[in-house]
Parts: structure tokens; sequence; C-alpha cells
């Protein structure tokens, strides 16, 4: 089916760029919270300004340091910043160079492959202790749908992107099965330790440890995904993580309150938090058509027309059961702050939901915030004549069907041109 296909795509996509589907945490943070559980790192300390750093950098102990740009994103090494400095992962000497690279990060949006085109700010950096690699391992622990059960992913090619590798070397990746209640056991993982290549018998012990430790936070702390790229042999003989990735589950929230504590709304997108703060479900999108719709299965449905006649949605947006004419007014705030919106769709099937109150919401939404774009009703359900006499009475430019086929090619016509004609109610 193409459109469940491509609703579940587009939300896939949606969900790893804002954090509180999938709550993100900076890596200073994942630092205290393996160290907390006895899985070691180089030693770490953060910095918010670069006199911070400066200070730091200078009680370190040493004049090498590693710095790194705090983003929730991947692939910071390689990135650039919107000034124009390039990398966001540093080795640098001494406390004046400390502040030099820190007043060059933070403050400034770090672009990565995997922030889009705008980045990310960088509000803070974190020193690392510099620790010689004799070998770069990969390590994550994720749920695996397929075999229902939590997974272990490692592979001795660590420190490069490692969707390259599952591409260029698939056998270079071992995935490991994990007992969700007992966990990995002492025997398999110093057997991985083992097959991937760490080179002593200290070093497997220390690895196995970190294995085992790893799912233990997984588990303990409701993570979605544990992520650590690279997993470090140094040549002194430490098995380290030198960079983390977490996710956790959203659903968790309540009881992991510490972590959703460390939430870092910076990070978001703007229009998503807003969203939030008013209990609608809003992803933003890539597209042009901007989508209101009450239901997850009737949004992404809505999704799916939209794209079958060619058009593009600029967001999901689920205002829910419960919606009152000041969040419907609410939502089409955050659509119309969105500058790519030529048109939207509004498609709201009345059971719980009035759609009276849809259209209360939408007439004032449109008289107080200069509607600047064509926007096409479909409104069907409870409340529905009532809701039709409204929208005609307010005299307001719609275009209302009955149908959502008509209404969303209507959508995606008016999307298409640069000056739509007068509207016909
Ligand atoms: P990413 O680009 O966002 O994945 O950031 P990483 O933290 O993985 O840093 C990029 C690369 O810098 C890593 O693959 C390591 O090779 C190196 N690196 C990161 N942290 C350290 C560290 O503490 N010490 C040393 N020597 N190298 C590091
Ligand atoms: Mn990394």
């Amino acid at each position: 089916m193409l459109g469940a296909r491509y609703a579940a795509r587009s939300l896939a996509r949606a969900a790893s760029a804002g954090q509180r589907r999938f709550l993100s945490i900076h890596e200073y943070q994942s630092v205290k919270l393996l160290n907390a559980y006895g899985v070691p790192t180089p030693k770490s300390i953060a910095a918010h300004t670069p006199e911070e750093a400066f200070d730091v950098a200078k009680n370190w102990g040493s004049e090498d340091m590693v710095i790194k740009a705090q983003v929730l994103a991947g692939g910071r090494g390689k990135g650039h910043f919107d000034n124009g400095f390039k990398g966001g992962v540093h080795l640098i000497k001494g406390a004046d160079q400390a502040k030099d690279y820190a007043a060059k990060m933070i403050g400034s949006k770090l672009i990565t492959k995997q922030t889009g085109a705008g980045g990310r700010v960088c509000n803070a950096v974190m020193l690392a202790e510099k620790r010689d690699a004799a070998h770069e391992y990969y390590a994550a622990v994720l749920n695996d749908r397929a075999r229902q059960t939590p997974v272990l992913v490692t592979s001795s090619k660590g420190g490069m992107n490692i969707e390259e590798v599952a591409h260029s070397d698939p056998d270079a990746i071992i995935t490991t099965p994990i007992d969700f209640a007992s966990g990995l056991s002492h025997g398999e993982a110093l057997a991985l330790a083992t097959k991937l290549g760490f080179s002593s018998d200290a070093t497997r012990e220390k690895a196995a440890a970190v294995f085992e430790k790893l799912y233990t936070i997984f588990k303990e702390k409701d993570a979605t995904q544990i992520e650590i790229n690279p997993l470090t042999e140094t040549v002194d003989g430490d098995v380290l993580c030198m960079d983390a990735k977490f996710g956790f589950d959203d659903n968790a929230e309540f009881r992991q309150t510490d972590v959703f504590a460390l939430r870092d709304v910076s990070q978001e997108d703007p229009s998503e938090v807003e969203a939030q703060k008013y209990g609608l479900n809003f992803i933003k999108l890539d597209g042009n058509i901007g989508c209101l719709v009450n239901g997850a299965g009737l949004a992404m449905a809505t999704m799916d027309v939209l794209k079958l006649h060619g058009g593009d949605p600029a967001n999901f947006l689920d205002v829910g059961g419960g919606a009152t004419p000041d969040t419907v007014k609410k939502a089409f705030e955050i659509l119309l702050s969105d500058k790519k919106v030529d048109a939207i769709l509004l498609n709201v099937f009345g059971g719980i939901m009035r759609c009276d109150y849809i259209a209360e919401g939408v007439i004032k939404a449109t008289e107080e915030l200069q509607l600047r774009v064509p926007l096409v009703v479909r409104l069907q359900g409870t409340k529905e004549q009532e809701a039709k006499a409204l929208i005609k009475e307010s005299g307001l430019k719609i275009y209302a069907f009955d149908g959502l086929d008509e209404a969303a090619a209507k959508a995606v016509e008016l999307s298409k041109q640069q000056n739509p004609p007068s509207p016909v109610q």
C-alpha cells in the first residue's frame, strides 16, 4: 500500500528529528549516566561559555584535550558551523585554544548529515581527556522488531558511519539477541569480545563488562537505543566509550523523571515545542501543504491522499478529540508560521470532536491571523450542519468539500499556484 508506506516513512523521519517522541540527551549527560553504571569513558567536563572552557582547560593537568560540540546529532566530527568553522570535534592544546575553539562553537549552529540544512545550536562544549586509540569498535543496544527482543549490535569497524559499514561490509556487523529479563551472560559477552578482536584477556574482560552494563542501562532506564561509536581500545589497555547516543522511550517519562528532566528544547523544532504545550500532536515535514486533522489515523490517511494527488504535506498535525476553538486557532498559528506553507487542508471527522468548534476556531484564526494562503476544508460528522452554516456566514474565502478526495485534489491544485483565483463557496 503506497499510502501506509509513505506515512510510516514520513513519521519515522519526523520522529527522528524531534526529541520529545524519542528523547535524546547530550553526550556530557550520557557520560554521567554511563559512569554511574560503572561504564568507563575518558574523563570529561562540560563548559557553557568560552571562559568556562578556559578555566576547565587550565586546571586539566595536561595540555592535550579533545573539545566536542554538544548538539543532539551524530556526525559532529565531520560537520561544520554556520559561521564557517569546520568540525564539531577537535584535538586541542592548552587553555587558550580551548577558549578559542569554544568561542567558535558556542552560540553557533552545527550542521551535520543528521541535522538538515538549518543545523542545531551549540550551547555547550565538552572537554575530554585525549586517549589514544589502538582500535575503534562499534556497539549499540536496540530493540529488534523482527526478533522481538533487544539486540546488541557490534562491529570491529567502529569510529565510522555504521550505515556505510552495513552497506559495504555486512559481515562486519555482529547482531546478538539478548534475553529481555536475564540480559547478556558473562560468557556470551566474553565470547563476543573475543570474536570482535579485543587484544588481550584484560581488554576482553573490560569489553564484556561494558556490553553487560550497556544492557542493564538500556533496561533500567527504558532506553530505546544506546549507541557507542567509537568504543575504543586504547593503546594503554583500557576500553572506553568515546561517544554515546541515547534514546529513551517517551512512554516511560512518568518513571524516568530524572532522565526526562535532561530534555533540551533548544535542540528541537520550535513549532513542535509550541504545539506540545497545547496538546497538539505536531510533526514538521518537508512539503508545502499544511494539514490540520483530528485523529492520528485520519492524519496519516490525509497525508497519503495528498501524496496520491501529487501534493506534499508540510506537517502532520492531529488536534485530537478534545480540541477547542482556542487549540484549533493555535494549530493554525503554528501552520501559518511556516513560510513554506502554500495551502492548508483541514480534514475533520466529527465524532467526539464537534465540527462547529473546529469551524469557530478556523474562523477566529482566519480573522485574526490574516490568512495568506488558501484554505480547503472538509468537515463531516457531529454538528456538521452548524459548522457549515458558520463558515458560510463568516463570508471568508474557504473552499468547502464533503469528500476527502476532492478536498485533497483542490488543496494540491491550490498549493501549486502562485496566485490562486478567488474561491467558489
Ligand atoms: P560524532 O562525529 O558526532 O560521532 O562524534 P564522536 O564523538 O564520535 O567524535 C568523532 C571522532 O573523534 C571519533 O570517532 C573518535 O575517533 C574521535 N574522538 C572522539 N572522542 C575522543 C576522545 O575522547 N579521545 C580521542 N583520542 N578521540 C576522540
Ligand atoms: Mn561518534
